[in-house]
């Protein structure tokens, strides 16, 4: 049951908006260039405030998140974000995008640029769609982060006052046509096992060694590793260490990751983690273990009666579109989003194979999440939280 009446995105606008966002180099923390453009755009549209966070600059990077807020028009309706994240994975530089067939792709040797462009777009659309139909709405911030790829060191370091007033939002960045939605996520730990042996000419004096890489073959070998259960994993996924074919080696250090989305699992799996190394580690007493644990970002769900995904549904459903709820096994910038106090979803804007020079995104999958983005801040007025 598709449309009770015509309803159409500019269809011109968002391919312009969409090749001029990817066609301008945009890695993570080289986001300057990008980031003005949006912040012109966002001035069209007539937001009341934009702001640039963390002083202009996240960890040396060349901008900070950039926040545009839209006030209200209407008493009573939520606040909600709209985020979607400025950088590109290399190769990103010299996109050429082209449009085959209602397909976008990379002309060269490049990433096409549709995580997270596609997404920036649809959310640039829907506030002119916004603007130019009068609809009564509450207040939306806009969150264009920084450094998503890289770690989701923008949305992790958003600062906690443009997240305070916000009930909800939608991060536009991830695969699946309009309707689909990631409403859960899990936890990741990065833990670092770095050991330390004593140093020795192996033929001479090998019994004046203690060898680091033997003690982290042990405390691998002990490790858990792989799949723990449906929702817990773990992976022990580089190592380094040693100088020489004839010196005890006296450094090596592995680095792994867990990822859960119960945080009791997460805890109780990094725990036998650290406990296979501590164990190896007290066989080679002249030497020593250090462990560097980082929470990379906590785990979200959420749930079929939150406001956040019953605002999604109505908005689907007065665009016919089917909504598909699932669970994702990655982290994103909605992970960050809870931790700072609004939950969030992850929505599809259609983008497939990204990360690779074969990236595409079919067309009618951007126009769709334009007009998924209209239909959400459309959905406030007739939507009871
Ligand atoms: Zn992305």
């Amino acid at each position: 049951m598709k449309k009770e009446v015509s309803f159409m995105v500019n269809k011109e606008r968002m391919k312009k908006t969409f090749t001029d966002l990817v066609k301008i180099y945009a890695p993570s923390k080289g986001e300057r260039q990008v980031c003005d453009y949006l912040k012109q755009e966002l001035r069209k549209l007539g937001a009341s405030r934009i702001v640039e966070d963390n002083g202009g600059s996240i960890n040396g990077g060349s901008s900070g998140n950039l926040i545009a807020t839209f006030n209200g028009n209407a008493e009573g309706l939520p606040s909600i974000a709209l985020t979607g994240h400025m950088d590109c994975v290399e190769c990103c530089k010299n996109i050429e995008p082209v449009l085959e067939n209602g397909v976008f792709r990379s002309k060269g040797n490049t990433i096409l640029g549709g995580d997270d462009k596609a997404g920036v777009t649809a959310i640039l659309e829907g506030l002119h769609l916004m603007k130019e139909s009068y609809i009564p709405h509450g207040k939306i911030t806009v969150i264009f982060t920084v450094q998503e790829e890289i770690g989701l060191f923008g949305s992790r370091n958003l600062e906690e006052e443009y997240a305070k007033d916000i009930d909800f939002g939608y991060t536009l960045d991830a695969d699946g046509p309009a309707g689909s939605v990631f409403i859960a996520g899990p936890s990741e730990y990065t833990v670092d096992f770095i050991c330390h042996g004593v140093a020795a000419h192996a033929g001479m004096c090998p019994e004046k060694g203690t060898s680091a890489i033997a003690m982290a073959a042990l405390g691998i070998a002990g490790s858990p590793n792989g799949r723990i259960d449906e929702e817990t994993t773990c992976n022990l996924g580089t190592i380094e260490g040693g100088t020489a074919v004839n010196i005890v080696p006296d450094y090596c250090a592995v680095h792994g990751e867990a990822r859960s989305r119960s945080k009791e699992k997460l805890e109780k799996v990094v725990a036998a983690m650290e406990d296979s190394f501590r164990k190896a580690a007290e066989k080679f007493p002249e030497g020593h273990l250090e462990i560097k644990k980082e929470k990379a970002y906590d785990a979200f769900t959420v749930k079929e009666s939150d406001p956040v995904l019953r605002l999604f549904k109505s908005a689907c459903d007065a665009a016919g579109f089917t909504m598909k709820a699932a669970p994702s096994g990655g982290g994103s910038d909605a992970n960050w989003f809870g931790t700072k106090g609004f939950p969030s979803v992850l929505v599809g804007v259609g983008m497939a194979d990204f990360h690779t020079n074969k990236e595409n995104l079919k067309e009618q999958d951007l126009y769709d999440a334009g007009e998924l983005v209209y239909r959400i801040i459309e959905a406030e007025s007739h939507f009871n939280h």
